[in-house]
């Protein structure tokens, strides 16, 4: 397994929708094993292929309740009731901003054989489910904020870059850290 860099805002690979996944081979699970191992190491609770640098429909989670997995080819449907929580992305380290999102989602996809998976998920696996599929679609979750929510981030991240210019830690984003989506 390997930890692949993680590709940041400004690439263009964040903004292009990926492809479906056809073939459900052992280069998808390698794929798979590489996104796992890339997502704890960052740490996150979900990374999309794009965000390595891959136009390929598949993602993978892990929220630390228990739901943990693969899915390729992701469609959301029945979005229902709202959440506004912290959100954040491994793809605009360091920053957090409130992000409303649907309370529930089902989530119906492939599995790494190609069978079937159908999910209902609420709260923080929602969330997840609803930002990695942006992901593959070309979204991001700053696309989700209104103008002021989007320069707020952008303050955040030019704040931590002069903090790290500056030899400064980044302790702003650790006690954040178990909510980093990808
Ligand atoms: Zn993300």
């Amino acid at each position: 397994m390997t930890v692949i860099p993680i590709r940041t805002l400004g690439d263009p690979v964040l903004r292009q929708p990926a492809r479906e996944v056809t073939d459900f081979d052992d280069a998808l699970r390698r794929l798979a094993d590489d996104l796992f191992e890339t997502m704890y190491d960052a740490p996150g609770v979900g990374l999309a292929a794009n965000q390595v640098g891959l136009q390929i429909a598949c993602f993978v989670y892990d929220d630390h309740e228990e739901h943990k997995g693969f899915v390729a080819n992701p469609v959301l449907s029945e979005l229902d009731g709202e959440q506004l929580e912290d959100e954040g992305c491994l793809s605009i380290p360091g920053p957090y901003h409130p992000t409303a999102r649907a309370l529930r989602v089902r989530l119906r996809g492939r599995d790494l054989e190609g069978n079937e998976r159908d999910i209902r998920a609420e709260g923080l696996l929602a969330r997840i489910f609803q930002h990695e599929t942006d992901h593959l679609l070309g979204g991001l979750y700053i696309d989700r904020l209104d103008d002021e929510g989007r320069r707020d981030v952008m303050r955040q991240l030019r704040e931590l870059e002069l903090e790290r210019a500056s030899g400064g830690g980044t302790s702003r984003t650790v006690g954040h850290r178990e909510r980093a989506l990808e």
